[in-house]
């Protein structure tokens, strides 16, 4: 079985003060759990002192976003060899809000997949469709087509490297979650792109988590479908307690009896 993965991801929220003190209720909230991987992805102001916060416990730092290229005239821009100097595991890469609001494109998705790899520092891949394109049958179609763009030119060996994260649009903010079957039946089909794109047993590897509405309340039944490996929680990640919470429901993850 994989382990689970759990990331918070903050979005524009919250002041210095606010990201420390939540950073130090996660850390100390997840502290015995075992079996369980933690990321936190703050605003970019907030990464260093999160960083130190966190350091030498088990929760990894992450970023919500980084441009391709290792330096040079990007105002505003955050590259990968900053995030690498801050010790950035993590960095989440075409999140359905910068799709949307930033115009980011699947080849600019790319770019900042391969340039995350190159720099050792593991890239969250977002596929996700939005409502009407599951009211039209097109849920597949769209998460194949952002996946294969995201991961091409990506060599076989190094996609074990990738977690990817299914965030449906229509689920993101809105309450409303995916049901477990609906997130199960997507990531299934995601792992078979991934074994047609690198091998069975490379995708077997690859951590394919849920993220839209992740809350305290839905987080087991989630969990317990064994072809989820974790969450990607937004505003639920804004409480300590909430997200410890969910938390320790992906590390205890029990699988549902199914019916024969
Ligand atoms: C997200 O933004 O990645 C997300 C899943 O948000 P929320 O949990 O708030 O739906």
């Amino acid at each position: 079985m994989r382990t689970p993965v759990v990331i918070g991801n903050w979005k524009m929220q919250g002041t210095l003060a606010d990201a420390r003190a939540l950073a130090a209720g996660v850390r100390d909230g997840v502290r015995r759990l075992k079996d369980v991987h933690v990321g936190l992805c703050p605003p970019f102001t907030a990464l260093a002192a999160v960083g130190e916060i966190v350091a030498g416990s088990p929760v990894k730092l992450g970023a919500q976003n980084c441009h391709w290229e290792d330096a040079g005239a990007h105002t505003g821009e955050i590259s990968l060899p900053m995030l690498a100097d801050l010790k950035c595991t993590y960095v989440l890469v075409g999140h359905s809000e910068r799709r949307r609001e930033m115009r980011e494109t699947d080849d600019w998705i790319n770019l900042k997949v391969r340039a995350a790899l190159r720099h050792h520092v593991s890239p969250v891949l977002c596929v996700g469709e939005t409502g009407d394109e599951r009211r039209q049958g097109l849920t597949f179609t769209t998460v194949e087509g952002q996946l294969r763009s995201g991961l091409a030119g990506v060599p076989a060996e190094e996609v074990g490297r990738v977690l990817l994260a299914y965030e449906p649009v229509w689920a993101i903010g809105t309450g409303v979650n995916a049901t477990p079957a609906q997130a199960a039946e997507v990531h299934g089909y995601l792992r078979g792109l991934l074994s047609e794109l690198a091998s069975k047993e490379i995708a077997s590897t690859v951590p394919i988590l849920y993220g839209g509405s992740v809350k305290a309340d839905n987080a087991q039944a989630l969990a317990a479908e064994s072809e989820i490996d974790g969450m990607l929680v937004g505003g639920a990640s804004l409480q300590a307690p909430g997200f410890v919470s969910i938390v320790k429901q992906a590390a205890h993850r029990v699988a549902p009896a199914r019916s024969k």
